[in-house]
């Protein structure tokens, strides 16, 4: 029986790709976005609904998952992908900021997963992808809030893939390193306030490294293949490092104690050590 798995924020990116990687390898596919009235790719693909989906309107996660059995009478995989970074100075940053980035990124990850499961629970089975980052194992200065919200991505994920396997669904982790998407751009909602002098030249350091970051991050292609290991390789393996960068910072992480992974950091971005 052809498989179904839901997708959420796939109107660019990473989430766009693995919607395409899946349609590819014969999958049906539940498209969500925030507005799919703008979408005209996915569209025309056979096997994929386009369909709304914003996590941080629960009616309309519920209305997404209906409209996916409604179309294909069952969801065997679900992949929370729909995600932003928001950076700066705490101190710079208002509180509806600071809300909305835990809101899109944890409560809606968890939101549409909890809508998902009475589901898979029916079945028997099911796969839940959560896409984290490198950013959810290691942290990069003025990323309080990213960082805090995939460090709880990872806990959450960590901790549910116990008790998920009571049900027979599988808790998958993918952690990518920099990604060419609109990550940089429109993805990057950066906080500062110049009145706040201390923390400039940190800000400075900051964005300059971030350019470079993306330029040499993966394709959104090849990070959709190893989601697509992550839903079918039939393993209990839980976390995906994902591309060369991640691999490598990943194995310096591991090998460092914290003084020095700390000190290697403050020397990249140019802090007193
Ligand atoms: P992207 O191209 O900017 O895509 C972000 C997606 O999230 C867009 O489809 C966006 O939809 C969607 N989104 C934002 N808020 C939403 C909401 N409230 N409800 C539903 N969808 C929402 O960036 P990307 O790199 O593909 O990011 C995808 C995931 O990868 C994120 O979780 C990100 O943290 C993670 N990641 C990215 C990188 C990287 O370097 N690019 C590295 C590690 C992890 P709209 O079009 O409606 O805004």
């Amino acid at each position: 029986m052809t498989q179904t798995i839901l997708i959420t924020g796939t109107s660019s990116g990473l989430g766009r790709a693995t919607a395409q990687l899946f349609q590819a390898r014969g999958w049906n596919v539940v498209a969500t976005m925030r507005d799919p009235d703008a979408e005209r790719e996915l569209t025309d693909l056979d096997n994929v609904l386009v369909t709304r989906l914003d996590v941080q309107d629960t009616a309309s996660i519920d209305a997404a998952v209906e409209a996916a059995l409604t179309r294909f009478g069952r969801i065997d995989a679900l992949v929370n992908n729909a995600g932003y970074g928001a950076y700066g100075p705490l101190e710079a940053t208002p509180l509806e900021k600071i809300h909305r980035q835990f809101d899109v990124n944890v409560f809606g990850l968890l939101a549409t997963t909890k809508a998902v499961l009475p589901h898979f629970r029916a079945a028997g089975s099911g796969t839940i992808v959560n896409i984290s980052s490198m950013g959810g194992r290691i942290t990069f200065p003025l990323g309080t809030l990213y960082h805090g919200t995939k460090f709880a991505v990872e806990g959450l994920s960590e901790s549910l893939h116990y008790e998920l396997a009571a049900i027979g669904v599988r808790v998958k982790i993918v952690e990518p390193g920099g990604i060419r998407t609109d990550f940089g751009g429109r993805s990057f909602d950066f906080t500062n306030d110049a009145r706040l002098l201390e923390y400039q030249p940190l800000v400075a350091a900051v964005m300059g490294s971030v350019g470079p970051m993306m330029e040499h991050g993966s394709a959104p292609e090849d990070i959709a293949e190893i989601v697509h290991r992550a839903v079918t390789d039939g393993t209990d393996t839980l976390r995906y490092v994902a591309g060369d960068d991640a691999q490598q910072l990943m194995k310096t992480r591991t090998s460092s104690d914290d003084a020095a992974f700390f000190a290697g950091m403050r020397a990249q971005f140019g802090l007193e050590v």
